[in-house]
């Protein structure tokens, strides 16, 4: 038995996500209490050139998957390399930086090797079991959490450690990790890729202008275009948009859709639910328009103004 701590490595087609490091020192936090090392599992041929990286950071070892079947990133794929490294390796525990990505694969592994994974830890502090403390509900609620488990997997939230370089230049012996993958976990592998070369995204723009339920319909959103396209932003909706087909996901603010940063937010017809609001809290001015004042976005917001969208959006673009 290994009994190390094995730590899987997120990237993106060789290029190390930043998290990866946190989930590297992570890793060392839950090795110094078990007594145990910490190694790190690249998969993927790109990956191979992340081993030194991996080794400043504290891993004593590097396993490389590079099957043929993991040129890029496919969560069932990788869920189930991370299963076989399991049986392989025979690790302590397994843990991953809390990313969406860090997540999906870790759920897919814990749900092939029958265990559980507890999500999005700040605090492990392992006894007889393993307590810990994490985050649900976009950071808004901390939750203890006890795990009994024969392979404890956890991740760690983003940003919840930082990352520490703790044998700088050291460089690594990669070790190959022979994986034969079943024909089903190719279901969902990236083939292609269509990068955006120009123009705004919800993540990037300056102004977001973004409809509720309140707007009515898909159509009723040309007014938020309008307003969008004179203040050079773009549209983006809550959930209740999404789930009614009148925009895309892709245009989805929130937990569960783009968490947005802009100049300026412009919330209208919105109500402000905690799951729209965490992925709208770090605009650096909101605007809420609404016809009910008590709606917890216009209680929240830095300015309001209380009234029917389809009055104060054209008076605005058109004043
Ligand atoms: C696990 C989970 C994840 C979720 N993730 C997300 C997420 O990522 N993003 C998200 O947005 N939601 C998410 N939700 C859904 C969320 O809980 C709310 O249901 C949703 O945000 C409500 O959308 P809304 O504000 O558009 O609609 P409502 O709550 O129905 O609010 C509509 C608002 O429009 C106002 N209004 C109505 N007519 C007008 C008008 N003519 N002019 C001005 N104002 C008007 C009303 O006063 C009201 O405040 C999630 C829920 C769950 C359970």
């Amino acid at each position: 038995m290994s009994a190390a701590v094995l730590v899987v490595i997120e990237h993106d087609r060789g290029a190390l996500a930043d998290a990866s490091l946190e989930a590297l020192a992570f890793g060392r936090s839950i090795a110094e209490q078990l007594g145990a090392s910490v190694e790190a599992l690249l998969i993927g041929a790109e990956a191979a050139g992340l081993a030194d990286a991996c080794v400043a950071h504290g891993a004593g070892a590097v396993h490389l998957c590079s099957n043929s079947d993991l040129s890029d990133y496919g969560p069932e794929a990788y869920g189930a390399v991370i299963a076989a490294a399991a049986g392989a390796l025979s690790p302590a525990a397994i843990a991953a930086c809390g990313t969406d990505r860090g997540n999906e694969v870790l759920a897919h592994a814990a749900a092939e090797l029958d265990l559980p994974f507890v999500a999005n830890c700040t605090d492990v502090r392992i006894g007889d079991d393993w307590e810990m403390t994490r985050v649900q509900w976009g950071g808004s609620l901390n939750e203890e959490t006890r795990l009994t488990s024969s392979l404890p997997i956890v991740s760690v939230a983003h940003h919840a450690v930082e990352a520490e370089e703790v044998a700088p230049g050291a460089s690594a012996d990669v070790q190959p990790l022979d994986v034969t993958l079943p024909d089903w976990v190719t279901r969902s592998l990236v083939q292609d890729r269509v990068v955006l070369s120009e123009g705004l995204t919800l993540a990037t723009a300056p102004v977001v202008v973004g409809g509720g339920r309140g707007v009515g319909s898909a159509e009723g959103f040309a007014v938020l275009e309008e307003l969008a396209a004179k203040l050079g932003g773009v549209v983006g909706c809550s959930r209740a948009v999404t789930n009614n087909g009148w925009r895309p996901h892709s245009d989805q603010v929130g937990q569960t859709g783009t968490r947005i940063a802009p100049q300026l937010y412009i919330a209208c017809g919105i109500s402000g639910a905690i799951q729209h609001w965490v992925g709208a809290k770090a605009a650096k001015k909101i605007l809420a328009v609404n016809t009910d004042p008590a709606a917890n976005m216009v209680v929240k917001a830095d300015y309001a103004v209380i009234g029917d969208l389809f009055d104060v959006l054209p008076a605005i673009t058109n004043g």
